[in-house]
């Protein structure tokens, strides 16, 4: 593992179907809504040559902050998502290419982090969140009700059902 993730393509860009594996860590922060990597990612994948670059096949893995939409837990789990990239002398659209003989892979390692943060998580799935009128965690203690709250913002609602 080195602490950077800028790699070495010479001798396998430009050189159909060399091959070399590479790996390493580097700290990132990303967020989307409330979840968010803010700590090491550690990348690790093939380059391949082709005829004008080098595709680079990877594997990402960080840990990633979540909060439940539902009940506002909190916990932390492994993300582990695979992409690929292909670089040559000329940059992408994302501005990745080949500088010096290098390849720097943090940008498209956190490209696919971002893409697969989830945007709703939920500590699990038939979470049955909080009580919206005393914020009880319902999946700890099921909420009896609270008829006795006239200002609930139900109450009124409750009053319209009342024969
Ligand atoms: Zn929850
Ligand atoms: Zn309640």
């Amino acid at each position: 593992m080195s602490d950077a993730l800028i790699f070495k393509v010479e001798g396998i860009a430009g050189h159909p179907g060399q091959k070399r594996g590479f790996s390493g860590v580097q700290h990132v922060h990303v967020s989307v809504l409330d979840s968010a990597v803010d700590d090491e990612m550690a990348v690790t994948g093939t380059f391949t040559g082709t005829v004008d670059g080098v595709e680079a096949a990877f594997t990402v893995t960080a840990p990633v902050d979540l909060t439940c939409t539902r009940c506002l837990t909190q916990w932390t789990e492994s993300l582990e998502v695979t992409g690929s990239q292909y670089f040559s002398r000329t940059p992408d659209e994302d501005g990745y290419a080949i500088v010096d003989g290098t390849v720097d892979m943090s940008g498209p390692a956190t490209d696919e982090l971002a893409l697969a943060i989830p945007l709703a998580p939920l500590c699990k799935p038939d979470c049955k969140g909080l009580c919206p009128i005393c914020g009880t965690d319902l999946n700890t203690d099921p909420c009896d009700g609270h008829p006795d709250d006239s200002d609930s913002p139900f109450a009124s609602l409750k009053d319209l059902f009342d024969p």
